[in-house]
């Protein structure tokens, strides 16, 4: 992650609009096609799935979340069922024991609410809600709000940040919680859904953590840190 918070030599920060992150989002779906959202109503299922992915992969989240299903009918059994089950369920998906713990708080925490109400309640207040919940922070609560409902949030996961960092569309050293913020602000009505996964497919395919792919990134001409890389003696970067 540090890489992604080197300053820019010659170049002082400057807040992007959304016209530029708009820019992006266009070369991003030149690139990798447009993403269909399919929100799925289902934000209990959603916020544990949330959970289970922390410090894991997709594939192992995915075998821990369905051994959870299998094992168990209802959340609510999960909520009463003893510890160590909820643990050994979830073993694949890694960080059993604290996840495990963590799952059943927030079941108890919503004591029987389904969350439903989410699909139309002020996203502020939806946010407060989900945030209130124990290890809830701004991602998981996202997540729950864009995948359930189609909600204008925009996750900002590792990926998402590091990309976001190096196109300077967050202040350098920016907080997670501040690059939420940010771009939430830039991201066009109805586009969250999709700024969210082509940044993901973009830190996955080019603008991976270790070595970026510059000369072959379609978003060069708009990335401060990629100019730095292919010319790190040209003067200040050009931007477009
Ligand atoms: S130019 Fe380089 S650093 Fe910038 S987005 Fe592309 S791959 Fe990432």
């Amino acid at each position: 992650m540090a890489s992604t918070r080197r300053s820019l030599p010659g170049a002082a920060w400057k807040r992007a609009n959304p016209r530029r992150l708009r820019a992006i989002r266009d070369r991003l779906r030149t690139a990798y096609g447009r993403p269909v959202p399919r929100a799925h109503g289902a934000p209990i299922d959603e916020l544990i799935l949330t959970v289970l992915s922390q410090n894991t992969n997709d594939r192992n989240r995915d075998v821990a979340y369905e051994r959870l299903r299998e094992r168990f009918a209802t959340w609510e059994d999960v909520r009463e069922a003893p510890a160590g089950e909820v643990e050994d369920a979830i073993r694949p998906g890694g960080l059993a024991p604290t996840k495990s713990v963590r799952i059943q708080e927030i079941l108890r925490a919503l004591d029987g609410d389904d969350l439903t109400w989410l699909e139309d309640a002020p996203i502020e207040e939806a946010r407060r809600r989900l945030q209130a919940l124990p290890g809830v922070g701004r991602k998981t609560a996202a997540c729950v709000l864009l995948f359930a409902y189609g909600r204008q949030d925009v996750p900002v996961d590792t990926h998402v940040y590091r990309v976001g960092a190096r196109l300077g569309l967050f202040r350098p050293g920016a907080s997670f919680e501040e690059a939420h913020d940010e771009l939430l602000r830039l991201t066009p009505p109805g586009a969250a859904y999709e700024v969210h996964v082509a940044l993901i497919r973009h830190g996955r395919r080019i603008c991976t953590a270790r070595a970026p792919r510059c000369r072959e990134c379609p978003l060069l001409d708009l990335c401060p840190y990629g100019q730095t890389r292919v010319n790190p003696v040209g003067g200040p970067p050009k931007i477009c």
